[in-house]
């Protein structure tokens, strides 16, 4: 299978897709540790992205849809998440410059967007960020054979990092106002990366 355009395009189809149908959840785990709008920032962020894809060229490479994927977060998500996401497709559009397939660049592309979470928003492992999925996520997808099982163990990893911020206390983001009442609750955030990346599994 070819991490091509297409398989882009139904990756972020599917992104959207699963977003809108958790966005109540994911704004639950924002309410009892945060402002209570992840998965509306996102829902709104990702139905734009949906619409402004329907118009991209038809030839569009790989790089190019991550890059529109980018700027339209950018543009329409409120909030830490936007420009952390948006930061994140960036420089994962970056990385896959105009290849056709991700294929080859696919731990490159990974690598690039957690690396891009990182400089924006200043969040180690354990901090109770996107991070804590993101990290686990690029190593497991450093040391898988060949790209597709890269995904999967990606998606894996990123499920596992995210209820791993559960016991944490959170040192960046709102749910650092907290302290130790951030204990128990998963952090939103990595909810969603553990998202986004079991869609780029199943795309
Ligand atoms: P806001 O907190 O502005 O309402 P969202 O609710 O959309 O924004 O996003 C909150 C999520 O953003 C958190 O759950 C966390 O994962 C992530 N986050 C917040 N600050 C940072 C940071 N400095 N680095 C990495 N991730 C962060
Ligand atoms: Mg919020
Ligand atoms: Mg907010």
């Amino acid at each position: 299978m070819a991490l091509d355009a297409d398989w882009t395009r139904r990756w972020i189809a599917l992104v959207a897709d699963r977003i809108a149908e958790r966005k109540a959840e994911l704004s639950h785990l924002d309410r009892d540790i945060g402002d209570g709008d992840h998965g509306e920032n996102l829902d709104r962020g990702f139905t734009a992205v949906r619409s402004r894809l329907a118009d991209l060229d038809a030839d569009a490479t790989p790089g190019a849809i991550l890059k529109l994927v980018a700027t339209t977060l950018i543009s329409t998500v409120g909030g830490a998440s936007g420009p952390l996401y948006g930061t994140a497709f960036l420089k994962a559009a970056m990385a896959a410059g105009d290849a056709a397939t991700l294929d080859d660049d696919l731990v490159a592309v990974l690598a690039a967007a957690r690396d891009g979470i990182v400089a924006r928003g200043k969040a180690e492992p354990g901090d109770k960020t996107m991070v804590d999925a993101w990290t686990p996520a690029v190593d497991a997808a450093a040391a898988a054979p060949d790209a597709v099982a890269a995904l999967a163990a990606a998606a894996d990893a990123a499920e596992a990092g995210a209820k791993a911020t559960e016991p944490l206390v959170a040192r960046k983001g709102r749910a650092s106002y907290l302290g130790e009442r951030a204990i128990g609750h998963r952090d939103p955030g990595s909810e969603s990366t553990a998202l986004i990346l079991r869609a780029a599994a199943d795309a």
